[in-house]
């Protein structure tokens, strides 16, 4: 097996499709496309890629259904491509799995960014089964702080990449288990959503990079998708408290 990241590009508009053939193919990543969403979810299911770009208007299945369809075998990072600007759309394409979008036109040094963040993230335990454990080790070193945390009968372990709540393992995508991570990370200090906008682009500090108020909102609507797999409840928190206004921590621990 080669070494190389499989991206795969789902795109039916060619000039479109090729662009982000070469940004992926620069970064690194062994490029398929599809040009229809029925398509993109047999390659998906064949090549099982590490990186999904996906158009939300796709000639057959919208973009929502496509990755939603990837999303039940799948933990790819999807980012997805929409040539529609309202905000309502990007929320429903993260409530859908996706992890990220882009507005097009995007700058292809925007998309190389965003998959840049995304690569020094470590891959996921089917990942590792196949792989074992190099990828993981390579992030541990670069980031020894992030180790092994229990809170409230959830188990995280930063380098196997694994979560398990009251000994049920969670399927996570990466996306939703750096957001658990960094609030285990932060205890009962609150992590504000532009904190968390900037843990994703793996910013470890504040290097000035623009949040808009959309970012923040994708945060919310990750946290929704976090609250809803670990079985978390709003109103009385095991693990995700919401800070109104501010942000997100740690729930109190049980006695
Ligand atoms: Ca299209």
């Amino acid at each position: 097996m080669s070494d190389a990241r499989v991206g795969l590009v789902i795109e039916d508009d060619h000039d479109i499709r090729e662009l982000v053939r070469t940004v992926l193919t620069q970064a690194g990543f062994d490029v398929t496309v599809a040009s229809s969403g029925a398509e993109g979810v047999l390659t998906a299911k064949t090549l099982n890629p590490d990186v999904i770009t996906l158009d939300l208007g796709l000639p057959d299945i919208d973009g929502f259904e496509v990755s939603r369809q990837i999303r039940e075998f799948s933990d790819a990072y999807i980012v997805m491509l929409t040539a529609r600007t309202e905000e309502l759309d990007t929320l429903i394409g993260l409530e859908s799995g996706a992890d990220d979008y882009l507005t097009k036109p995007f700058r292809p040094r925007e998309l190389r960014a965003r998959i840049a963040a995304m690569m020094r993230r470590p891959r996921s335990v089917p990942d590792q089964a196949e792989a074992p454990g190099i990828e993981a080790s390579v992030d541990a070193a670069a980031h020894p702080e992030r180790g092994n945390y229990s809170h409230n009968g959830l188990e995280l372990s930063y380098a196997s990449r694994t979560v398990t709540v009251d000994g049920t393992e969670m399927n996570l995508t990466r996306t939703e288990f750096e957001l658990l991570h960094a609030l285990l990370e932060a205890g009962r200090t609150v992590r504000t959503k532009a904190d968390l906008v900037r843990r994703l682009r793996d910013e470890d500090y504040d290097v000035g990079g623009y949040i808009s108020e959309a970012d923040e909102r994708s945060v919310e609507v990750h946290m929704g998708n976090l609250r809803k797999k670990l079985g978390d409840s709003p109103q009385k928190p095991r693990w995700l408290q919401t800070v109104r206004g501010v942000g997100y921590r740690l729930a109190p621990g049980e006695h």
